[in-house]
């Protein structure tokens, strides 16, 4: 299974992605908690790209581009992928058919949660994320209902970042729905659902 997954910053990837991945025992690869884990820790990359995450601004694509291109030949992708977060600009996308044609793999499916941004902003405002585990939640849940663990909001889950990510979204990402479209690769599903019933369509668009 190697899928990549497109929607909105909020839209429910990471969420869908953790299914699939106790379920199908793929790597969840996202993007955005390597870049979290990389300022973390103030490594080289954490260092030159917090300060576009700070705003709300995507990373430098050719920061990304070789980012990934590690990533893929880690032992654990060998099996199969959910990409999550990437790709978000056209550019990302070719450099990852390249990547993925230099490997020997192909992509199976781009899969679309959509979620109208109304709903987005509301939920991107309440989200709240475990700092050990890396769980998602919402404001009313004091601690991780999965680990325990202390749940923060994120910087740019703060309202003034959010608006900033759903025009980035908006401008350098959606165009990818058309991008996958064309080659036959995308799948679309009602993300404006529970989070079982969003999964049982998911599974049922990329059978
Ligand atoms: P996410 O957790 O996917 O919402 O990502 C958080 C932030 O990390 C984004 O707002 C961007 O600043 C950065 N980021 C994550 N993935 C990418 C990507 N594929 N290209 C550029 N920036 C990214």
């Amino acid at each position: 299974m190697n899928i990549v997954l497109l929607g909105a910053p909020g839209a429910g990837k990471g969420t869908q992605a953790k299914k699939l991945v106790s379920e199908f025992g793929v790597a969840h690869i996202s993007t955005g908690d390597i870049l979290r884990a990389a300022v973390k820790n103030q490594t080289e990359l954490g260092k030159q790209a917090q300060k576009y995450m700070d705003v709300g601004d995507l990373v430098p694509d050719q920061l990304i581009i070789d980012m990934m291109k590690e990533r893929l030949k880690e032992d654990d992708a060998q099996k199969g992928f959910i990409l999550d977060g990437f790709p978000r600009t056209t550019a990302q996308a070719d450099a990852l058919k390249e990547m993925l044609d230099g490997l020997g793999k192909t992509l199976e499916a781009a899969l679309q949660i959509e979620v109208d941004f109304d709903t987005i902003i509301k939920r991107l405002s309440s989200r709240r994320t475990c700092r050990d585990c890396g769980h998602i939640g919402t404001a009313s849940e004091e601690s991780c209902t999965v680990c325990g663990g202390e749940m923060y909001q994120r910087d740019d889950d703060k309202p003034e970042t959010i608006k900033n990510r759903l025009d980035v979204y908006a401008k350098q990402t959606a165009p990818l729905i058309d991008y996958y479209k064309d080659k036959n690769l995308l799948v679309t599903v009602n993300g404006d659902q529970d989070v079982e019933d969003v999964y049982k369509d998911v599974k049922e668009a990329i059978k």
